[in-house]
């Protein structure tokens, strides 16, 4: 039997007074794949990805993790969704009232995953990999937007995460920081790390995807390699939006 989805979603459907952002969403996501969702503004790309991590409860269908589905009304496996699917926002979301190294320690430590000493270990290391170790002890707004965006990552992976998911990581960035913050995601990627991203960076979903999924009006229209969503996608609404985007 081949290895179930890191993270999958059956049948999403969210509501919000009377809208449906999510209108019967599946989607599925294997071990090391990168799935990159593009989509116009208000299509659902955010309620789908906070749905995967447990941020919104869907009104009908369900979330998989590893293959087993997160019950409805159970805390606890909404909890432990969110222990195993790390989130970057746009905005960051850094606690500004925390120097770097707390706040990548905070929740390791907080969920009993790690001492005190364990999670600084694992603060520094990964403070190394996203290349911003003399930040150890700034403050968030002593860093750039891309720096921020890198600790926020780092405090993602603290949690060793199954899968990644990142609502736009880029789009708050000075043209000069969207670098720094792509070359770190794709690192990720090449290092195997599973990720689910909502972008409009469509050279970096070229390079980097796996598969790119193309929702409107809470559906999924279209999905494929991005070599087949780029150059000839199937459906006339796809081609509209990148004929608008690229
Ligand atoms: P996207 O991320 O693709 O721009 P969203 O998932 O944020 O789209 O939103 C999809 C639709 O749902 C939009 O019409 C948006 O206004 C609506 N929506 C999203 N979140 C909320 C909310 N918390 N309350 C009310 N409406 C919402
Ligand atoms: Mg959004």
């Amino acid at each position: 039997m081949s290895a179930p989805p890191v993270i999958a979603a059956r049948g999403l459907v969210k509501q919000f007074q009377g809208l449906r952002a999510l209108d019967g969403v599946d989607i599925s996501v294997g071990r090391g794949e990168v799935v990159v969702i593009i989509g116009q503004s208000g299509s659902g790309k955010s309620t789908l990805i906070r749905c995967l991590n447990g941020l919104v409860e869907p009104d009908a269908g369900e979330v998989l993790v590893g293959g087993e589905a997160v019950r409805t009304h159970s805390q606890a496996d909404w909890r432990r969704l969110r222990q195993r699917i790390g989130m970057v926002f746009q905005d960051y979301s850094l606690f500004p009232h925390l120097t770097v190294t707390r706040n990548i320690t905070l929740a390791p430590v907080r969920t009993g995953r790690a001492t005190q000493a364990e999670a600084e270990a694992l603060a520094r290391q990964l403070l190394e990999r996203v290349r911003l170790p003399e930040k150890a002890d700034a403050y968030p707004v002593e860093l750039s937007g891309g720096q921020q965006q890198r600790v926020a990552i780092a405090r993602a992976l603290a949690m060793r995460p199954d899968a990644m998911l990142f609502d736009e990581p880029t789009s708050a960035l000075d043209p000069e920081t969207i670098q720094e913050v792509l070359d770190l995601m794709r690192e990720l990627a090449q290092d195997g790390m599973t990720m689910v991203i909502v972008s409009h960076e469509m050279g970096f979903a070229r390079e980097v995807a796996d598969r790119v999924v193309f929702i409107d009006r809470g559906r999924v229209v279209e999905t494929g390699p991005p070599d087949a969503i780029f150059r000839k996608a199937q459906e006339a609404r796809t081609r509209d939006f990148l004929a608008k985007i690229l």
